[in-house]
């Protein structure tokens, strides 16, 4: 009998839910207003709602279990949500339980970051080894840090805010407490602000920069070279301590790559020997699974029988 998992993926408006089969192959794909406005109970019984419609449809007894991607931080031995800055309702809310006893099933929570750094481990472009770091560029710079093919959680769960590496010491202020940190000039949200400064008649968002980008703007390729460097003074630091054989960027500003990429990737060997040692051993490369990575890595988690450490 074929089995399957249910993974989800709660962003701070949508959530969706997937069945994953034990191959990794997304079977069915939901989404659904994730209500958070409403209040916990509310999110729990979208979530629920989305879980019955897939487990209804493709059986109760095949079903191996449930791992969600939170975007916030977990202690994963209590199910706990401490914090979550897209969901401000949650504040040591102990989702796990209440959500395994309202689908009658064995519940995993994980980050979202960490949930898609396991997906592309397992089906993505980190297949093919067993250490990685993910950077997912969007709203802000979220992290996941796979190590011999686990999760690295760290204390309290709050490891891998990558996002949160100072990359510019006198640089602007994040609402984290630091100044300068990755995610104000490497995410779509330091793109805007950036965009701003240079075209203040505009309301550019970052996919508009990117077209200006290919057809050549001069302005908006110097935003990109801006990021490029952010991120390559990261991963550059991420290589010193972890020399890990790839590092993988996703997210919604991805599509700029050819614009990005090339800064980051010069910066990251100039700043750090461990990539001019290991060379085409130790590599930069565009994530694999897009959307799906978080679905199924977090669906991963109940396929493998992952214990919540
Ligand atoms: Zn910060």
């Amino acid at each position: 009998m074929q089995h399957y998992a249910i993974g989800v993926d709660l962003g701070g408006t949508n959530l969706r839910a997937a069945a994953v089969s034990e191959e990794g192959e997304v079977i069915e794909l939901l989404d659904a207003p994730t209500n958070g406005q409403r209040g916990n109970d509310a999110v729990l019984e979208a979530m629920a709602a989305a879980i019955k419609q897939l487990r209804d449809k493709h059986g109760r007894a095949r079903l191996l279990g449930i791992g969600v991607g939170v975007p916030g931080f977990i202690l994963m031995d209590q199910g706990l949500i401490t914090d979550s800055p897209n969901l401000p309702s949650m504040k040591n809310f102990p989702m796990r339980d209440l959500l395994s006893d309202l689908v009658d099933a064995p519940v995993i929570l994980e980050n979202d970051a960490n949930a898609a750094a396991l997906g592309e481990k397992w089906k993505g472009a980190g297949r093919d080894v067993n250490d990685l770091v993910l950077l997912t560029l969007g709203t802000g710079v979220g992290g996941g840090i796979i190590l011999n093919g686990k999760i690295w959680h760290g204390m309290k769960g709050m490891g891998a805010e990558i996002g949160h590496i100072t990359v510019n010491a006198a640089g602007n202020p994040c609402g984290c407490g630091n100044v300068g940190c990755l995610e104000k000039h490497a995410s779509a949200t330091a793109l805007e602000a950036m965009a701003a400064m240079l075209f203040p008649d505009q309301h550019l968002t970052a996919k508009d920069l990117n077209t200006l980008a290919d057809r050549g703007d001069e302005k908006a390729l110097m935003v990109f070279d801006r990021m490029g460097d952010a991120l390559g003074i990261a991963i550059a630091a991420l290589s010193q301590i972890f020399n890990v054989p790839r590092y993988l960027l996703a997210g919604g500003v991805l599509p700029a790559w050819p614009h990005f990429a090339p800064r980051m990737i010069q910066e990251a060997r100039r700043r750090s020997f461990n990539f001019r040692y290991c060379g085409d051993a130790n590599r930069i490369a565009p994530a694999e699974l897009g959307g799906h990575a978080g679905l199924i890595g977090a669906a991963y988690l109940a396929i493998s029988g992952a214990k919540p450490v």
